[in-house]
């Protein structure tokens, strides 16, 4: 194998000890709330995950679970009486939410200064004009994956595969902000395996095991895998053929524990943001 793999766990795990140490310093009392609807098990391992995280960092975790059936009334009552909880700085909704249920709607209700997952419409756009206070997750962290590499974004190609509001579109954008040269691919694009083998920094955001195969990838290229993808033998694989695209890329996230784990540190991170921004 010739890539260096980009380690998620080691690196997360150093931005949560960060985050730990600065609301140790400073005495902050942080809190995140969790609101899960149903009984989704991929969810229920997701929020677990963010309860230990925030036990690790000293932030104090809420947990909000309402039956899968509930209404949009019920939840949005939630969203309200969180917003006006002051010892909660971060509202996190565990998507997807059952399909009778608005996820916009219920985004749209979180306080812009609470929405640690920035989904929010005024998040969304004050990430776009690059005058923000959180960005999304999962971006922010495959942003810092990128970082430990020690490569400079400026001047770049980069493409992204995936045009998702959560990760493909706001990727993009930061990629963008750093000055790299973004192309972002999807379903409809034409000759992906071309545009794609163009990349100094590739993305893949598309929720397709083993998309990504070498012929895509060129010679020495950053290759961050977004994807989990839960096979039927029950194990995770990435949206990157690992063992033919790590001959080839000089820099690897591997699934699990490259982009997983940053998605939650950052999460940490926006969170105790929240509390500052609060707090003024
Ligand atoms: P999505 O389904 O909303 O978007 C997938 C994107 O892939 C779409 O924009 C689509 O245009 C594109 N696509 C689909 N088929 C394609 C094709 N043949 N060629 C080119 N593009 C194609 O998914 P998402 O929410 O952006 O998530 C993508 C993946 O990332 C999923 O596997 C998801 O589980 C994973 N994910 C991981 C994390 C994390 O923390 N690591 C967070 C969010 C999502």
């Amino acid at each position: 194998m010739s890539a260096k793999i980009i380690d998620g766990k080691a690196i997360s795990a150093a931005v949560k000890e960060q985050v730990r140490a600065e609301i140790e310093r400073d005495k902050l009392n942080v809190g995140l709330a969790v609101v899960i609807v149903g009984d989704d098990p991929a969810s229920r391992v997701y929020v677990n995950n963010k309860k230990k995280a925030c036990e690790l960092c000293g932030i104090k975790s809420f947990e909000y679970a309402l039956p899968a059936d509930c209404s949009e009334e019920q939840l949005l009552e939630l969203v309200d009486t969180l917003n006006n909880d002051s010892s909660v700085n971060g509202i996190l909704v565990q998507l997807p939410l059952p399909s009778h249920l608005d996820e916009k709607r219920v985004i749209e209700r979180i306080s812009p200064i609470k929405d640690v997952d920035a989904f929010h419409e005024s998040n969304v756009g004050k990430i776009m004009i690059g005058n923000y206070s959180f960005l999304p997750c999962t971006p922010a962290g495959c942003m810092e994956l990128i970082h430990s590499t020690g490569i400079d974004v400026a001047g770049k190609e980069c493409v992204v595969i995936g045009r998702s509001n959560i990760v493909g579109k706001p990727m993009a954008m930061l990629l963008l902000h750093e000055n790299g040269t973004v192309t972002v691919c999807h379903s409809k694009t034409k000759n992906l395996a071309e545009v794609c083998s163009r990349a100094d920094i590739l993305v893949a955001a598309v929720g397709r095991p083993n998309f990504v195969t070498a012929d895509m990838v060129k010679e020495g290229a950053v290759v961050i895998d977004v994807g989990i993808n839960r096979l039927e033998t029950g194990s995770l694989c990435g949206d990157v053929k690992f063992d033919e695209v790590s001959e080839k890329a000089g820099w690897i996230t591997p699934v699990p524990g490259g982009v997983g784990p940053m998605t939650i540190a950052m999460l940490m991170r926006n969170t105790v943001t929240a509390c500052r921004i609060q707090s003024k």
